[in-house]
């Protein structure tokens, strides 16, 4: 259940990397991402460090590069399927970066980003698929402006730089399971 933009099942962990968005009430798209810190790498608190910019830059040679961002999605999901939820729903996460769906640009404005603890090869666990369909369910209940067909991968709205969630991800299973 979605309350006040918040998941009822999620562990809340409020990141600071949002802002309003543009156009209120506009939640219409859902964009699955997969994030792992270090790369290849599972189970650690990284992630969750990141997206409350306090990621160790000395820790490892990639936290270096990136330590300095700015990004958090709404919720990640983790290979046992724990769900942390980081920016509100109603609020603008910063997920997606530069992107284009159907047209319009900058998909932050107007989506929920979901991050599966993850890679592009390797398969994603059954309390993923799990969670994210009870949660997606939730979603679409709650904003009734996304529908199934505007659900996509951060590799569909940014092409170009971005491969997540990878070939891994089975989009027929997470359909089967809405
Ligand atoms: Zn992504």
């Amino acid at each position: 259940m979605i309350e006040h933009g918040w998941y009822s099942k999620a562990r809340k962990v409020l990141s600071p990397n949002y802002n309003t968005r543009p156009h209120t009430g506009d939640i219409s798209l859902l964009v699955i991402h997969n994030i792992s810190l270090p790369p290849g790498e599972f189970g650690g608190d990284f992630v969750e460090r990141f997206f409350l910019n306090s990621l160790p830059a000395s820790e490892h040679p990639y936290f270096e590069q990136i330590s300095e961002l700015q990004v958090s999605a709404h919720c990640f999901i983790r290979r046992d399927g724990e769900l942390v939820q980081f920016v509100p729903f109603d609020k603008r996460a910063w997920h997606a970066g530069r992107s284009v769906f159907q047209g319009r640009e900058d998909c932050n404005d107007f989506s929920v980003g979901i991050e599966l603890e993850g890679t592009d090869t390797e398969p994603y666990t059954e309390q993923q698929y799990q969670g994210l369909a009870e949660l997606t369910l939730s979603l679409l209940q709650a904003f009734p402006l996304i529908t199934p067909e505007r659900i996509v991968g951060h590799s569909d709205i940014a092409p170009s730089r971005k491969t997540d969630p990878g070939p891994a991800f089975d989009w027929g299973k997470y359909r089967s399971l809405l």
